[in-house]
Order: structure tokens, then sequence, then C-alpha cells
């Protein structure tokens, strides 16, 4: 690292938008003769994480991805067998994923990591200056995956948590069909909320169960637990298994516009840039997609801070999540309405926007409509009450 040099671009966090984003800018040409810096506290260290993701594509030329072509629904009411054509669901490794990334980073002269945490970003008028323990970086541009601490304050819209807590297990015989795996099983949620098992089975012998709650606060660590136990009683009784892997995360699922906390040097991108979808909680694939999105509107000198995503999809998930937010028991209900009623080719469309109006409209007549007239009439009056003091 140069403390003389203003780089181009900086980029605080090296996580799955901040990766994505690197690897966009070394793909593209424009970049070749740009500076650009990386800073993040912790590049080198381990987490427990697996990706997934949707595509219709080999979306990421890298030999770590497990694959699915099928998936299940299971709830009281629904148990759907999915075939996913033309979809494939991807999991990769996050500590693989950071690896790949970094070592493409590192064969780039034109990037420097530096390890150090981001304590303060000052924009100045041609500049911000980074102030980390390690000493100061100043960029022209800088991309920032610290989430704004205003998101903490955000009280008068809907803040629901994606909260869960999963194990990976290896049994000692084998036990798992591999070639499926459970989107959501919604037999037995956790006190009437919005609450299901997903099952990720890696091989015969390994698999990922997961309780997931979409609801309002963080569960104590038994809850989960118990849930994943009794799971594993009930459906696999007589296997002996150990568990090797946990994984644990709470993912916001809110209508904050975070894109509003970029101004024009800083630009927030992943979690903090609004980058999650709000009605599932999947990000790796939109990281990708708007990373791509960022080096283009930088090559064409438009605005940066500009939201991602379509403000159509916006609503659509701000109506969805408030259905939840005010009636959370709701969840397995519309879930399986979801599922049930919509080939999973168009649901992933619709989630991925890239839908038209036709098609979302017959998305929403699958619904049983009343939660969601009164969910909108409920932000109507929000908005015209709360506005000026949200965002
Ligand atoms: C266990 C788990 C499983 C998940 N599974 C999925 C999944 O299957 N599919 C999916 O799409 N999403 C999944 N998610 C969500 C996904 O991980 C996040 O949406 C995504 O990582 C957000 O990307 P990001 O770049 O905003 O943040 P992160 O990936 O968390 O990266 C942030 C980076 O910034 C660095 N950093 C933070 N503060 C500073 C600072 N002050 N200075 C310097 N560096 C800093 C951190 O070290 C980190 O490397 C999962 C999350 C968890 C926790």
């Amino acid at each position: 690292m140069d403390r003389t040099t203003i780089y181009d671009f900086a980029i605080i966090g090296f996580g799955a938008s901040g990766a994505h984003l690197a690897l966009a800018m070394l793909n593209d040409p424009f970049f070749k003769d740009k500076s650009i810096i990386i800073v993040d506290e912790d590049i080198h260290n381990k987490i427990d994480k697996k990706w997934s993701f949707w595509s219709t594509d080999e979306v990421i030329s890298f030999p770590f991805l497990q694959k699915w072509k099928k998936t299940n629904f299971i709830s009281k009411t629904v148990d759907l067998q999915l075939d996913l054509k033309p979809y494939i669901y991807y999991t990769v490794d996050a500590n693989d994923f950071k690896a790949y990334c970094l070592e493409k980073v590192q064969l780039h002269k034109q990037i420097s990591v530096l390890e150090g945490k981001v304590l303060e970003a000052n924009e100045q008028d041609e500049v911000v200056e980074l102030i980390t323990p390690q000493g100061n970086v100043k960029a022209a541009q800088v991309f920032d995956s610290r989430i704004a601490e205003s998101f903490s304050q955000y009280t008068t819209g809907i803040k629901l948590l994606q909260h869960f807590k999963g194990v990976i297990i290896e049994t000692e015989q084998p036990t798992f069909d591999a070639s499926t795996f459970t989107m959501m099983d919604y037999r037995k949620p956790h006190c009437d909320s919005c609450s299901f098992m997903y099952v990720l089975p890696f091989s015969s012998q390994r698999a990922l169960f997961e309780f997931t709650f979409f609801n309002h606060s963080v569960a104590d660590e038994k809850v989960y637990d118990q849930a994943i136990t009794e799971y594993l009683n009930e459906h696999y009784p007589n296997c002996t298994y150990t568990v090797v892997e946990t994984e644990q995360g709470v993912i916001p699922m809110t209508d904050y516009a975070f894109h509003k906390d970029s101004t024009n040097r800083i630009t927030k991108i992943g979690t903090a840039g609004g980058w999650v979808k709000p009605s599932t909680g999947y990000s790796f694939h939109n990281s990708q997609k708007y990373a791509k999105e960022m080096v283009r509107r930088i090559k064409s000198v438009e605005r940066l801070n500009r939201r991602m995503g379509k403000v159509k999809g916006s609503i659509y998930d701000t109506v969805f999540l408030e259905v939840l937010n005010h009636k959370n028991e709701w969840g397995p209900t519309l879930f399986s309405q979801m599922y049930s009623r919509n080939s999973i080719r168009t649901m992933f469309r619709f989630l991925d926007e890239e839908t038209n109006f036709l098609e979302e409209l017959k998305i929403m007549l699958s619904f049983s409509p009343m939660p969601f007239y009164k969910a909108i009439l409920r932000l109507i009056v929000r908005y015209i009450f709360c506005h000026p003091k949200s965002r």
C-alpha cells in the first residue's frame, strides 16, 4: 500500500459484495490502468457459511460449486417435488469463494489489499479518506459494505429478520438423496411463527439442516437446536450422525432504503447498499449482477448511488413483508400458495425481478387477496403519517 497515492477506487469489505465487485472490475479492461485498494478487517478469517443461489447459467466458472436440479417444498397442506429446470440451485463455501477471489486479485498489480478495520470514512470535495489503525488511505471513489448506523435507528417501517442456525452432519450410513434439496419444510413451525427447515444434502452421508425464521427477533440458541434434533429424530430415526460444522446468521428483511445511505463519493454495497432481496434474504447472486451493473455505471459516468433493482420489485417485497410483519403465522400458508400455484420457473423469475406485469398479476391472484389488501392499506396509512420521519 502506498500512503501518498490517491486510489481511483477503494472497496471496504471483501465479503460477498466486495469480492464480486473486485472481480467485476478485474474482468473489465476499463479498470486495467485504474488503482484499486481493498480494505477488510478480517480478510483471511475463516467463515462458516455456505452461499446458495439459483441461476439458469454457469454463473461463476470455478470448481467449488455444488448443484441441485430438484427441490421439495413441504407444509401441512402441500408436499411438492419440483423440477427446477431451466434453473440450477448452487451452493459455494464462502471460504472457497473468498480464497478464489483473493487469488485473482493478487495476480493484478493495480489492486492493493490492506488488512485493517476502517474506523471512519471522511468525505472531502475531491477525495475520501479512510481512517484505519494501519494508516490512512485516500480514494476518489469508495464502495462501502459497512451498514450505516442509521439502520439501527430505523423504527418507522418494516424490520423483520431472517435468522437461522444450521448444522452440517455426517452419518455412518448412506442416508440422504443428494439430488434433491428441501427449500422449505413448514410442517413444524415454532410457536405459530413463519419458521421452517431448510435441508441441503451434499452427499448421501453429509447434509446441512438449518432451522430458519422470518420474524421479528432472534431466538434462543436452544430453539434452533431443538428444532433440528426433533426433525432428525422424526425423519431419520435410525440414523447415527456427527455434527461437523455449524453456521448461524441474521439477515435483515426490511423496507429500509439502504441506497439512501450512499453519498457522492461513498456508495454503499452489499447488505449496506440494499443488495439483499428483502423478501428472501438471498444476496449472493444479486451481488454478482449488481457488481456488473456498478461497473457499467462507472464506465458510463452515471450516478452510482442510485437504487439497485427495480422499484416495482421493492413495492412487491414491501407488501409481502408487511403481511408477514402483521400476521407472522400466515407464513406457511402464503409460501404454500406461492409454490403450489405457480411454476418454480415463474417464481424464480419473479424473485429475480425479471417477470412482466401479466406474470406478476397471475402470481398475485394465486394468493388469498385479503391479507394483501389490508397490508396495502396499512402501508398507505403508514407512509402518509410516518413518511416525513422515515426515509
Ligand atoms: C451463515 C450464513 C449463511 C448465509 N447463506 C446465504 C445463502 O445461502 N445465500 C445468500 O444469498 N446469502 C446468504 N447469507 C447472507 C449473505 O452472507 C449476505 O447477504 C452477504 O454476505 C452480504 O454481503 P456483504 O458484502 O454485504 O457482507 P459480508 O459478506 O458480510 O462482507 C462484509 C465484509 O466487510 C468486512 N468489514 C466489516 N466491517 C469492516 C470495517 N469496519 N473495516 C473493514 N472491513 C470491514 C468484513 O470483514 C467482511 O469481510 C448467509 C449469511 C450467513 C451469516
